[in-house]
């Protein structure tokens, strides 16, 4: 059912009964496809066992308010019990409202934890005014949130990274790295001690953009800290919602591609054992056409996400 949060105030639906039952109904079909979103990349990964304790980082912006709304309604009807807890690290960032978070939090009855260490002084000290700050930074954060799992006896870290940030990662690593490399849905931690899982894997951005609106969670701006957003990734997003416009179902076809990978189409010498390929006299459906283009009609494998 669809709460009082969840149905949108814009002003046409406050005045006409037959607007607010469309934007009621909108808001409504948008729930669904994130609820069955989130819990396909939950199943697709085995992110989340029956027992987790799972730590949902929440930063006060957009997508960890949705990846937490989103976690709970689904732990109301899971099949497998596992509890949350909410955390914030408080990074002294000047400006920052202490208090939303807390009020949020407990208005929603989640457990929660605030965490205050002031690494914006940390690395304000360190890094020289005019460079980019923010390596520094999220790796003290990562050590914090870390320990801070291990203190709550958390069995799982969730992130709100989405489909978007997954795409906007492949092609950084793409342009700049030379690498064929993303964000994965779920990872053992660098210091080796830790399960992290990006439940919003499947979840386009601009649904979260429209969730946060409807559930008027109280955003907490990012832009405290003073440090520009990366230009790099500012650009490739900026792409890749140009390409969205103009081309729907381009970005999920995008990542199903990541989730159907052939190694043996790619030039990775160590995924597949070019040196010792030798014709075998059976027909292969999955063979080079060599001379023909290849094809580029929709196969089953290429399923819209959002048709899932
Ligand atoms: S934007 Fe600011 S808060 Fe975020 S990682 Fe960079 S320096 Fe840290």
């Amino acid at each position: 059912m669809t709460d009082m949060l969840t149905a949108p105030h814009t002003p046409a639906a406050a005045q006409d009964p037959a607007a607010r039952e469309r934007a009621q109904r909108e808001a409504l079909k948008l729930e669904k496809r994130l609820c069955r979103l989130v819990g396909q990349a939950i199943g697709d990964y085995a992110m989340i066992e029956d027992g987790d304790k799972v730590m949902v980082c929440i930063s006060g912006g957009k997508d960890s308010y949705s990846l937490l709304d989103i976690l709970l309604k689904l732990r109301a009807r899971a099949p497998v019990r596992f509890e949350i807890i909410a955390v914030n690290l408080d990074q002294k960032q000047p400006g920052f409202p202490a208090d939303v978070l807390p009020a949020y939090l407990r208005s929603i009855g989640v457990p929660f934890h605030i965490e205050e260490q002031d690494t914006y002084s940390i690395v304000k000290r360190i890094i020289p005014e005019g460079q980019t700050t923010c390596s520094l930074c999220s790796r003290l954060r990562r050590g914090i949130l870390y320990r801070v799992a291990d203190e709550l006896g958390a069995t799982r870290i969730a992130l709100g990274h989405h489909r978007d940030d997954i795409l906007q990662t492949m092609f950084l690593n793409m342009f700049f790295a030379g690498k064929l490399k993303s964000m994965p849905p779920k990872l053992v931690s660098d210091d080796g001690r830790h399960v992290v899982i990006r439940p919003l894997a499947y979840v386009a951005e601009k649904d979260l953009v429209r969730w946060a609106q409807q559930r008027a969670f109280p955003i907490i701006p990012c832009n405290l800290c003073g440090s520009q957003e990366n230009l790099q990734r500012r650009q490739i997003g900026d792409m890749l919602r140009e390409w969205d416009k103009r081309h729907p179902g381009r970005l999920d076809n995008m990542l199903n591609a990541l989730r159907h990978v052939v190694p043996s189409h790619l030039l990775d010498a160590s995924l597949h054992d070019f040196a010792h390929l030798k014709a075998t006299g059976a027909p292969d459906t999955e063979g080079d056409i060599a001379f023909d283009p290849p094809a580029l009609a929709q196969t089953p494998a290429v399923v819209r996400i959002e048709a899932l």
